[in-house]
């Protein structure tokens, strides 16, 4: 009897035509995009070592904890700095690993700066674009499960590189160093904010993972998903493809902004940022199969 109730409910379930997550899905929405970028950006330059660096990070984790998603702190120090990446996950998802980061903290320098003032650099586009993709990510996913487990990391110590002995992309390299769960995959999104979007390929991601997502966003109509290889790029996914992992670094290097003190919140476009969510998060919705072989 307990077991024919419950093939009852099940059948009066599905002759209700409605699955318990389908009348809330939600689109990614690059105005919520920005306004996460520009939560980060508000406190200035984050600077590792800074107040304004420790308050992104606690707003990092505030925005993933209100989203639904469990918050691990790595916390480590380099070179006599507190550093701290930040892994969201969400309780009950299962498949394979899929790991989404970009990285949050900005640079002391600003040495592309042809003028006096060299720093440091507001990290608009480079740092909070990245992040305010990812945490538009982490409200929208909970309502639209995907086939894969989706982690979001939020890397610290990228954007140092060559100053006061500093190497470039530290915390992702720590990660990657200290992995618990091998991903399947990895996505970095990096200066992905432009009005002017244009993204071409980058030369050390892996060319089947890549296509995908330059396919899923073509397929869209989303104009800045151009299929070209154009520049190789040291980046938070290097670690990743150093250990085998297909990895991708979603990235528009074509910004006459980077490394200067002019890299400002008013380079930044809500559409843009949306190309580059909207694309990720259909993407996912073809997982595992979007990971190829
Ligand atoms: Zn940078």
């Amino acid at each position: 009897m307990r077991t024919l109730l419950a093939f009852l409910g099940v059948l009066v379930y599905a002759c209700s035509g409605v699955s318990p997550t389908s009348s809330e899905l939600i689109a990614f929405d690059g105005s919520s995009a920005m306004r996460f970028a520009e939560g980060q950006a508000s406190f200035g330059a984050r600077v590792p070592g800074t107040s304004a660096h420790t308050q992104a990070a606690d707003l990092i984790q505030t925005e993933l904890e209100r989203s639904g998603w469990q918050v691990e702190n790595q916390e480590f120090v380099y070179r006599g700095v507190g550093l701290r990446n930040l892994l969201g996950t969400l309780a009950g998802t299962q498949g394979p690993v899929v790991l989404l980061g970009a990285h949050y903290d900005s640079r002391k320098v600003a040495d592309q700066e042809s003028g006096s003032n060299q720093g440091p650099v507001p990290g608009a586009n480079d740092g909070a674009s990245g992040v305010g993709v990812l945490l538009e990510l982490g409200r929208v996913l909970p309502s639209n499960p995907v086939g894969c487990q989706v982690q979001l990391v939020f890397f610290d110590g990228e954007d140092s590189g060559g100053l006061d002995g500093w190497q470039w992309i530290v915390g992702s390299t720590y990660f990657a160093d200290h992995l618990t769960t091998t991903p399947e995959a990895v996505v970095i999104v990096d200066m992905v904010g432009d009005e002017d979007l244009e993204l071409f390929m980058e030369g050390n991601s892996d060319p089947g993972l890549r296509g995908g997502i330059w396919e899923t966003g073509s397929s869209l109509g989303y104009p800045a998903f151009v299929p070209i290889v154009k520049y190789t790029m040291v980046d938070d996914h290097i670690p990743f493809v150093r250990k085998g992992i297909p990895s991708v670094d979603i990235i528009d290097f074509d910004y006459p902004y980077w490394h200067t003190t002019r890299d400002t919140l008013d380079k930044l476009s809500p559409a843009s940022l949306e190309q580059v969510g909207g694309t990720l998060q259909s993407w996912l919705t073809k997982c595992p199969t979007s990971l190829g072989e």
